[in-house]
């Protein structure tokens, strides 16, 4: 009789064959867009393969412009390399999330002990972790459009749905109020708020963070706090910690290492629980699972968190009158607003620029070609706004980082490739 198995592997069939396989992305990635890195960067990729240089106005990474960590970071991680070679708690350091602690009373985040806090490997981890920590089959979780694409990306990837809520920009991108109260329903359990705002560089007045945190109590949704740009203001804006404004609401507010330290390789952050835990319990036990399946964050980097946090703050010198960054931010905005067809409301806060777009003066339907076009005619790459879960093809997103004559390079290469762009 014709054996049907393979003699060396009882479990292979005889006449399979490797060739025919194909492997493809887990179905659990289909609904996960990550326009971040896309085809735009495989182009800007290729451009640079074939050795041509990129102005890259696309990512908010503070060491390739220039700003670097500052110094007693450094030495802090170096001085404790040997003793980091092990993994260390599964949720943190001691002496970082001491430190976390006490940088949460200053800014007034009511946060009970050290284990309400958890390091992770940047906010990105966390953000993930939150999410696969929550979410079942269906459940909604209300996402600021334009979001921060990660949100919506971890938010699918855990099963859940992204359900976007408008900023209006008409009202200098603050959340509108009446277009989460229509999307919230029973499905909804997580509320994320982003401020100061990744893309659009708006800062929440206590005002609107109340009526947002008011919400959430009503309707017993989690508050996600992204505030990793809490010290990151211009113009004297104060930054108003959501988990400050509401007991009765659970906040998960998260920050770290990588934009204000400038820090973002080190890849640390942190998230902080506040609010009336007792009824999260499982779901903290869960965190818990997901934290020690991790085994610990970055051990050399979190070395660094104590010093950051109680150091100098030397960001309020870049961001104040004068400073670079408050600087940067000046130039970039008066040389976009000057390029008929492009209008933008001034960021207060972040490190990034939103520009609305005239589609009909350029006839653009499509804003991912338009990022495209201008990366490969004049080496400049931004984002498209649609990446950011806008309906509309008409915003992209630039960062103020790279210097002012740099800056002026690349806002005069987007002038005057504008000067005669048409879509056809
Ligand atoms: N949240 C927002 C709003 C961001 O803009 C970023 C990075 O740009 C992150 C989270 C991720 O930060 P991390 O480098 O800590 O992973």
């Amino acid at each position: 009789m014709q054996s049907d198995v393979s003699p060396d592997n009882p479990d292979v069939e005889a006449n399979w064959s490797p060739v025919a396989r194909r492997i493809n992305k887990s179905t659990k990635l289909a609904d996960v867009c990550y326009e971040i890195r896309g085809p735009v960067m495989d182009e800007a990729k290729r451009l640079e393969d074939l050795g041509q240089e990129i102005l890259k106005l696309n990512i908010g990474n503070p060491a390739p412009f220039g700003f670097n960590a500052p110094e007693a970071m450094l030495d802090s991680m170096t001085h404790n390399l040997q003793a980091s070679q092990g993994y260390a708690d599964s949720k943190g350091l001691f002496v970082a999330r001491n430190a976390i602690r006490e940088e949460c009373g200053r800014v007034g985040i009511p946060v009970e002990s050290n284990e309400e806090i958890y390091l992770g490997n940047g906010v990105s981890e966390l953000i993930v972790m939150s999410m696969q920590g929550l979410l079942n089959e269906g459940d909604e979780v209300l996402i600021p459009a334009p979001d921060y694409p990660l949100w919506s990306a971890a938010v699918r990837l855990a099963g859940g749905i992204p359900v976007h809520y408008r900023c209006d920009e008409g009202a200098g991108w603050y959340p509108d109020l009446v277009d989460i109260q229509t999307k919230t329903n029973r499905r909804t359990v997580g509320l994320v708020v982003i401020n100061p705002n990744n893309p659009t560089g708006a800062v929440y007045e206590r005002g609107v963070l109340k009526s947002l945190l008011t919400w959430a109590r009503q309707n017993e949704l989690i508050v996600f706090a992204d505030e990793i740009y809490s010290k990151i203001t211009y113009d004297d804006v104060p930054y108003v910690p959501c988990a400050s404004l509401d007991e009765d609401v659970i906040v998960i507010s998260f920050d770290g290492l990588s934009k204000a330290y400038r820090a973002a390789g080190f890849r640390s952050g942190w998230m902080v629980l506040t609010g009336p835990l007792d009824r999260a319990a499982d779901y903290i036990e869960g965190l818990n699972i997901l934290a020690s399946m991790r085994l610990c964050a970055n051990v050399p980097a979190q070395h660094a968190v104590p010093v950051a946090l109680s150091g100098a703050q030397d960001i309020f010198d870049m961001t104040s009158s004068g400073g670079v960054l408050y600087e940067q931010r000046e130039l970039a905005f008066d040389l976009l607003t000057q390029i008929p067809g492009i209008s933008c409301v001034k960021p207060k806060g972040a490190l990034y620029m939103f520009p609305r777009i005239d589609t009909a003066r350029f006839r653009i339907y499509d804003d991912e070609r338009f990022v495209l076009d201008l990366l490969r005619d004049k080496r400049l790459m931004v984002v498209h706004g649609t990446g950011f879960s806008l309906y509309e093809p008409d915003h992209f997103r630039i960062v103020f980082l790279p210097s002012a004559p740099v800056l002026r390079v690349a806002l005069g290469k987007l002038s005057e490739f504008l000067s005669d762009y048409r879509q056809h």
